[in-house]
């Protein structure tokens, strides 16, 4: 069961929001909201007055567009050749990442009339934005953005979760001299961590995602942001052991007489990764418990030794995720990121969604 607090994700971009000067924040939502699923979190995030959203596919934003009629939304990956009109029809923003995009928006414009872009700028993250020699032409020869209603630039840094790098420095560098030379538009260049480093990452539009759904923006330091997702599995049969033998695929855990094994209805297929497997923990009540052996598609194996059968038996809960065991311990265990955590949740959990503010409230279910 996966349960996702909608007024955490709230209260987390209020948090955020609240570290712009100008209040200017708006919700990364691609990947379905990090997995948590786009329509909800968007829409619980224009009750908590965000305006502006960005996601990654064009279809992903022509999905999202019913759920926030009125919202700005930006589409990450670009304008996709010969399709403008999709862009336009849904009244998506493309963040235009080369020359070809730009010429492509502004012929559009000029025939069907002025639209909103973001222009990407690459200052160092070599993925996707205008490359330096790009950038180039067009601070020499900007007149082509004045063919568009609205212009964001935009850039994203590569190492804001480490405040130490110097990557960040040369970065907020390169993008303030394109700031500095189209000094009429509005910028965005901080994503959850760019937030919180010291100096002026901000731009003008926050553009968070990981941070609103728990994951922490400051590694080596204390989580500011709310916990939002708890995974709970629920346990299938128990094992008394009481002479020495492994547990699971590979044998790989040898268990030692006297022990109690508890199997656990969440496997790698439900975004358990497999590498959790012999070094992951979980929480039955107030006891840690770990994960023996491997971590199977449908199943795991905890070692339950010293739990109260009251709260261990066929039925009872365990959590796997939650405000003791948060998205960021997983992902140490794993050896991952939260984002990754996050984004492979998938679709076979019964997911649970809380929110007061929501008019369909608390008691609405959805199996999945
Ligand atoms: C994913 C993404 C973000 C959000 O980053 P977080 O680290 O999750 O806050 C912001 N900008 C761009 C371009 C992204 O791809």
């Amino acid at each position: 069961m996966l349960t996702i607090d909608l007024d955490a994700i709230a209260e987390n971009y209020a948090r955020l929001r609240e570290r712009m000067r100008n209040g200017a924040c708006a919700a990364v939502v691609k990947a379905d909201g990090y997995g948590l699923g786009a329509a909800r979190v968007a829409g619980r995030l224009a009750l908590a007055g965000c305006d502006t959203f960005f996601v990654a596919h064009l279809t992903e934003g022509i999905a999202l567009r019913s759920t926030v009629p009125n919202a700005r939304i930006y589409i990450l990956n670009g304008l996709y050749a010969h399709c403008a009109a999709d862009y336009a029809d849904h009244d998506l923003i493309p963040v235009l990442n080369d020359r070809g995009q730009i010429d492509d928006w502004a012929g559009y414009c000029r025939e069907h009339g002025a639209r909103p872009c973001a222009v990407h700028f690459d200052t160092g993250m070599t993925r996707l934005g205008l490359t330096p020699a790009e950038a180039g032409h067009l601070l020499d020869d900007p007149e082509i953005l004045r063919g568009f209603s609205d212009v964001l630039l935009m850039s994203h840094l590569a190492c804001a979760d480490e405040p130490d790098h110097p990557l960040n420095e040369r970065q907020r560098v390169e993008f303030e001299r394109v700031r500095h030379r189209l000094p009429a538009y509005r910028t965005s260049f901080a994503n959850s961590s760019g937030l919180f480093l010291a100096g002026d990452f901000q731009g003008d539009l926050g553009r968070p995602g990981v941070a609103l759904y728990g994951g922490n923006p400051t590694p080596g330091a204390a989580n500011p942001m709310r916990p939002v997702v708890r995974l709970e599995g629920r346990i299938l049969q128990l094992r008394e052991i009481d002479a020495s033998r492994t547990v699971g695929y590979g044998a790989t855990h040898e268990i030692r007489p006297p022990a109690r094994i508890a199997t656990v209805a969440v496997g790698y297929a439900d975004g358990y990764l497999r590498s959790i497997g012999n070094h992951g923990h979980a929480f039955i009540g107030d006891y840690r418990v770990p994960i023996v052996g491997r971590v199977s598609m449908d199943l795991i194996t905890i070692d339950v030794t010293g739990v109260p059968e009251t709260q261990c038996r066929p039925g009872c809960w365990v959590e796997l995720l939650g405000t003791r065991h948060t998205i960021d311990d997983l992902a140490a265990e794993a050896g991952t990121i939260g984002y990754e955590i996050l984004t492979s949740l998938g679709a076979r959990h019964h997911r649970v969604y809380q929110s007061e503010a929501s008019p369909s409230a608390d008691s609405d279910r959805e199996a999945g």
